[in-house]
């Protein structure tokens, strides 16, 4: 699958709407979920032009991988959720459900979360 510089969060990153920003690093970006589902709901994002999950863990060189995963870390860490317990969630393709074509880790916590894929309405 071709990258689509049209998504949303191409657009985050290029500064053409905003985004509520978390944290950052030199190959990654996190900010808070707009449709939160728990307290706790940042999507932390690859700066470079990845499709998805597969797209990113096979083709971004070792920096950018750990970059990503240094910063997935530490947003957990800074909203404090590390010692309470936290959930990481990246979508792929179609079954997986992922709605945005740029690969995302959502981190979230600050409450039970309960079964592993249910889908509430909010926090
Ligand atoms: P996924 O289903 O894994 O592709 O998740 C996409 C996520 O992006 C959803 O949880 C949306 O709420 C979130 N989202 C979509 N547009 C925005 C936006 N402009 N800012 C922040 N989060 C967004």
């Amino acid at each position: 699958m071709a990258y689509d510089d049209g998504n949303v969060f191409a657009k985050i990153l290029r500064g053409e709407i905003p985004c509520a920003r978390v944290a950052e690093n030199g190959h990654a970006l996190a900010f808070n979920d707009i449709n939160p589902q728990a307290p706790v709901h940042v999507l932390v994002i690859p700066k470079g032009r990845y499709v998805s999950s597969d797209d990113f863990y096979t083709t971004a060189p070792a920096g950018e991988i750990a970059a990503f995963s240094a910063l997935v870390a530490q947003v957990a860490r800074d909203a404090g959720i590390d010692a309470t317990g936290y959930r990481l969630i990246a979508n792929h393709g179609a079954e997986g459900g992922q709605e945005v074509p740029h690969f995302h880790m959502h981190v979230m916590g600050g409450r039970p979360l309960g079964p592993m894929l249910s889908r509430k309405t909010g926090p």
